[in-house]
């Protein structure tokens, strides 16, 4: 192992750099550190982290709370391969409170559901001067307080800090 390398905080393109990034079914191993049943591990913004879930945030903009390989392949860092949860009870509240329309205080799932086009969407409207809030509740499934919050920055301030994809 790289001792000292393995420590220094990575960015983005380092990341992607020390992971070998095939096609869109492939597995995509982690090539660095690895640890416990062959998860990769990086220092990444001030936090160690275990590399899918890196992948996962630079993909997608967030990170669930649990996160599981579709492919059982623990390095892999191929975000087709990765899916948020693994407790049904967790995905069927999460469809509830998106059809509820919010005032729930679980503002993370709301948020988890929406891809970095949506929220990158939002924030467009808000900054072209576009605040229908209500159409945007209906348009995206989530609650008032987190259109607000995606539109004025509050919330998915990862697509100030790196370069989301649109997916
Ligand atoms: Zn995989």
């Amino acid at each position: 192992m790289q001792g000292r390398d393995d420590r220094s905080p990575m960015t983005r393109e380092e990341f992607w750099a020390n992971v070998a990034v095939g096609g869109p079914e492939d597995c995509w191993p982690f090539l660095r550190c690895r640890v416990g049943l062959g998860y990769g591990s990086l220092r990444f913004e001030g936090r160690t982290w275990l590399a899918h879930r890196v992948a996962y945030l630079l993909t997608y903009g967030n990170v669930p709370p649990a996160l599981r390989h579709t492919c059982d392949n623990y390095p892999c860092c191929n975000p087709n391969h990765l899916l948020p949860g693994d407790q049904k009870a967790n995905m069927a509240d999460c469809r509830l409170r998106g059809r509820s329309g919010g005032q729930s205080p679980g503002e993370l799932h709301t948020e988890a559901k929406l891809t970095a086009r949506e929220a990158r969407s939002i924030r467009e409207r808000y900054a072209a001067g576009d605040h229908r809030i209500g159409q945007m509740v209906r348009e995206f499934h989530i609650s008032r307080a987190q259109v607000r919050r995606i539109g004025v920055g509050q919330a998915w301030k990862v697509l100030d800090t790196v370069a989301v994809p649109n997916v």
